[in-house]
């Protein structure tokens, strides 16, 4: 069977054709820069290479783009779109609405429409992306998979901030956390590769990349996770802050004469890696300039491992202990090094690492804790991409297509 799996944002839109049968990437492309000059499309599939730069001035003309591109006689991977079982989209923000994947329906689009206060950017290109599908492939069924909802397990002392209870009753102010599929499939697959019952199991996985978060999960739950109402909060990242206190919004606002927005667009995308360093916002060019002695990139890398080394004992207290520690993503799954910096001194805790297995490994399944450490640290290479497939084909298999669904129904919550 084929699933499309969609991931639209404001200007772009990320395709994956997979093959559910075999786990195969039929096709996978990207159309960049919609509604703006210079608009193209990229397609590989297997070593066919599609490329057209053509103007695409909405998400409607993107996705017609990319069924030409899909089903192009010699470059394509589909004779026709009527292939194509199913479509999932990644969705940013689920609010407390979905705890679970849900078939598209009128009232999960308002529902996603209803949670674009929270965010912002994403939640709205999310939505032109399922309407435009809706549009062009009306018998299609689709899917949203939601990068909150597997957070939504987290119960109340760990979601709710200290601010007055009616900002949440009125306003819907609280931790959701993202990357939650990344989250779920790491956590699921880590059981798996270690042959152990995840009841039962503590485990803290650390999603590494651009942006970043860790998350706690008991029994296959999340029970606290890292980025809050926003993916600001947390650990330090590429171009994001992560946590700090409050009051330097305010400082900053009053000292450079900068409005609350101005500060915030400061800290998500000029802070971080990118700000300490003043070099870049990749972690290989801030290794790159901290071996050659770059102070300030030594500190952002100092930062980073600290701010991670942190939140894993935090995690590992409100948890009464940790079993697994998982890294994924682009550093958690390529940077040997970060992680070893991240890991010395962690005896304390239970771990005793193997660093002749860690030093060198990227991406790939591996225990990097030595044989006899309480705690097993792994790296499992993320696949956000294979839970929306597979969230896809169980809930299209799940329901009649014609069904309305009703997002509480317990048959969308995954187990
Ligand atoms: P992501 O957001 O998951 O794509 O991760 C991006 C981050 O991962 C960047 O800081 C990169 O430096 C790092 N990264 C991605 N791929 C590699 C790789 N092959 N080797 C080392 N670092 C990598």
């Amino acid at each position: 069977m084929k699933i499309l799996i969609l991931n639209a944002g404001s200007s772009s839109l990320k395709f994956q054709l997979m093959e559910t049968d075999s786990r195969r990437i039929a096709a996978k492309g990207m159309v960049e820069r919609i509604g703006i000059e210079g608009s193209v499309i990229k397609q590989t599939a297997g070593d066919k290479i599609y490329k057209n730069e053509q103007p695409m001035k909405d998400h409607d003309e993107a996705i017609a783009a990319m069924m030409r591109a899909l089903t192009h006689t010699e470059l394509g991977a589909l004779k026709d779109m009527g292939e194509i079982a199913a479509v999932g989209h990644r969705v940013l923000h689920g609010g407390e609405k979905f705890s679970a994947s849900v078939i598209i329906n009128e009232a999960v689009i308002e529902a996603i429409r209803e949670n674009i206060p929270l965010g912002p950017l994403h939640n709205p290109a999310n939505l032109m992306g399922i309407l435009a599908c809706r549009r062009i492939m009306p018998d299609t069924p689709q899917v949203a998979v939601f990068d909150t909802s597997f957070h939504q397990t987290m119960p109340k002392k760990a979601y709710l901030y200290g601010i007055p209870t009616e900002y949440y009753k009125r306003l819907k102010i609280r931790r959701y956390g993202f990357h939650g599929t990344s989250h779920r499939y790491v956590s699921a697959r880590v059981c798996q590769f270690l042959g152990i019952n995840p009841i039962g199991t503590r485990i803290i996985t650390c999603h590494l990349g651009n942006g970043s978060s860790l998350a706690a999960v008991v029994d296959g739950k999340c029970v606290d996770t890292s980025m809050g109402l926003t993916p600001l909060e947390g650990v330090l990242m590429g171009t994001r802050s992560g946590s700090l206190d409050p009051a330097v919004v305010q400082f900053i606002a009053n000292s450079e004469g900068l409005t609350c927005d101005a500060v915030l667009d400061i800290l998500n995308k000029k802070s971080g890696l990118i700000g300490v360093s003043g070099v870049s916002s990749d972690m290989r060019d801030i290794d790159a300039a901290a071996d050659s002695g770059n102070e300030d990139a030594i500190v952002a890398r100092d930062m980073l491992a600290y701010s991670i080394k942190k939140y894993i004992g935090a995690y590992a207290a409100a948890m009464g202990g940790v079993d697994v520690l998982v890294f994924t993503a682009g550093i958690g799954e390529n940077n040997w090094a970060l992680r070893r910096r991240v890991m010395e001194d962690m005896e304390w805790l239970g771990v005793k690492m193997d660093f002749s297995k860690n030093d060198c490994l990227r991406a790939q399944e591996c225990v990097i804790s030595a044989d006899d450490s309480r705690v097993k640290v792994v790296v499992i290479p993320t696949d956000e991409e294979m839970v929306i497939a597979s969230d896809t084909l169980e809930l299209v298999h799940c329901i009649d297509k014609n069904t309305d669904a009703d997002y509480n129904d317990p048959r969308f919550r995954l187990g």
